[in-house]
Formats: structure tokens, sequence, C-alpha cells
């Protein structure tokens, strides 16, 4: 393990899309740097790999929503309820802070309603402080979202589709390093442009083989939200990160393009390696790059 100080440590809890599979769970993201800890994205599943990662529930209290598809904030309700619970996998000690686009008003407040009968039962038991089970919610537009203790993290709007307005991409800055995560996007000329200088650039991905398209034709409006294999490769081509890293694949079915002709084609756009991120793998950046996938068991208990 590195030295803590000055590294910026990135653990990917989930990597995957919508489609439920146990290896690659919805969204998420851990960013710690010092003593600032933020989660970015709480898809699917989130609050089952904090705690493969020994993360108790309430490591952070702070999560950013980088859109509104459901892989990216679905698992934000087990989070907020389950992290209220004063027992040592959970003890969040105040409110949920959340920062997304317009609109996530409305998801505190709907929260604040749905979680009422288990916060109800709990108050009663003397259980909890029914604060913990409030979302606070954080209008955020592109800038600075985060800028504490000298972890930056920047908005970067992306294109997404015309009716997933806005969306964004992050850029994480911590002690001279740099973290980027497309999050979801078509090729994007504005991510390009404020992903230079990068460590580590994480960019989702998308592909269908012409049987797929055939056999499920709503695969192409799925598609047409995302980057080719081709255009990820010209992205990497001109932001020339240190480690390029694939992620969120939506290789959909029935039948999945493999992964080998995905970085096939994305090869002909960018000569250097890229790495396909799994969940709970974790990245430090700090003298060097180091990228441990969970069987190695990067995180001491
Ligand atoms: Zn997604
Ligand atoms: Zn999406």
């Amino acid at each position: 393990m590195q030295s803590i100080q000055n590294t910026l440590k990135i653990t990917l809890l989930g990597t995957g899309i919508p489609n439920p599979d146990i290896n690659a769970f919805g969204t998420s993201t851990m960013i710690e740097a010092g003593d600032e800890r933020v989660l970015i994205d709480c898809g699917r599943g989130t609050v089952i790999r904090l705690s493969q990662m020994g993360f108790p529930l309430g490591h952070t209290d702070t999560v950013i929503l980088s859109h509104y598809h459901s892989d990216h904030y679905s698992g934000i309700f087990d989070l907020l309820m389950t992290g209220t619970i004063q027992q040592p996998f959970s003890n969040r000690g105040g409110p949920l802070n959340v920062f997304g686009p317009p609109g996530i008003e409305d998801i505190a407040e709907g929260a604040w309603i749905a979680t009422r009968p288990d916060r109800d039962i709990r108050v009663a038991d003397n259980e909890i402080d029914p604060e913990h089970m409030r979302i606070v919610p954080h209008v955020y537009v592109e800038g600075i979202v985060y800028d504490r203790g000298g972890l930056k993290i920047i908005a970067i709007e992306v294109d997404h589709g015309e009716f997933i307005r806005p969306a964004y991409a992050f850029r994480v800055e911590y002690a001279g390093h740099v973290f980027v995560h497309s999050h979801d996007t078509r090729y994007n000329e504005n991510l390009i442009s404020q992903a230079h200088g990068a460590d580590v650039f994480v960019h989702e991905v998308a592909a269908a083989t012409s049987e797929t398209i055939a056999k499920n034709p709503r695969a192409k409006i799925a598609i047409d939200h995302h980057a080719t294999p081709r255009e990820v490769g010209r992205v990497f081509a001109q932001t020339k990160p240190k480690l390029a890293m694939l992620t969120h694949l939506v290789l959909l079915p029935p039948d999945p393009m493999p992964i080998n002709r995905v970085t096939a084609e994305l090869a002909e756009e960018y000569d250097g390696m890229v790495l396909v991120a799994e969940d709970m793998m974790t990245i430090e950046i700090g003298k060097n790059i180091t990228v441990i996938p969970f069987h190695h068991g990067a995180r001491p208990r």
C-alpha cells in the first residue's frame, strides 16, 4: 500500500449497467483523498460493495450523482435507510448530502416520504435519529462541485442523449493527481477538452452485434446514448491518459459483442494500454499508479 498522504484513492464499487449482473453492479465509485471521502453515483448494490470493501455505510455522508438513469442512483435508498442503523457496519452520524442535477430536490422529498414507515418504527424503538434518514439535496451545474481538504471534483457536461440533460462526467484532482470518469456519454468534445493530463481516465463504452440489433431492435436506442469502441479510442488518443480504462460495458443481449472485439475496434484508434475495469478494483494514484483487483484484498480489514 502506498503512503496515504498525497495519494488519490479510487474504488470502483460498481462498473455495470441496468442489467442485473452479480459481477457488475450499478455504477458507484468511492473517492478518498486525505480526510475527504466522496461517493460518486450509487447504483444497485452499492451497500453490498461498500461492505465487501470493508467500508462502513457511514464512511461518507456525501454523494454526487452524474445523471438520473436508475443504474446510477437506485442504490441510494438502501444507503439512506440502512446507513442510519447504529451498528458497526453502518453508523452514519447525520443526513446524507446528495449533489445532483436539477431534480435532486424531488428525489430528496420522495425519499423522505418513502422511508417514513421504516423511520417511524426505528424512532419509536429509540434506535435512530430521524434526521439521519434525510437526503439534503444540493443542485450543481458544470464546474466545481466539491472543493475541500485539497480534493476538487469538477463536473463536465457531456452528451448522453436529448432527454437526459444535463448529464455529467467528473474530473477529480488531488495533490497534483488527476482521475477522470466519463460516466454515461456519447463521444463528447467538452469531455475531451477537460480530460487533459489525466493519470487515469475511465470511459464507458457500448456496442451491439448486427445479430443483437436484428433480434432486439431496442438495443439500438440504448447504444445511441453511448460511445462506440472506436469513439472511445479517439477520446483516449486525443487526451493521452497515463492509464486508460473501460467501464460500464453496454454489450447487449441476445448476442453480446465479445470484449476482445470491443478492444480490437478500439485499437483501430488508440495504440496505448487499455484496462477493463471490474467491480471493487482499487486504483491508487500516488508516486505511481497501482490497480489492485478485489481478489488480492486491496483493503485491509
Ligand atoms: Zn448507466
Ligand atoms: Zn445513463
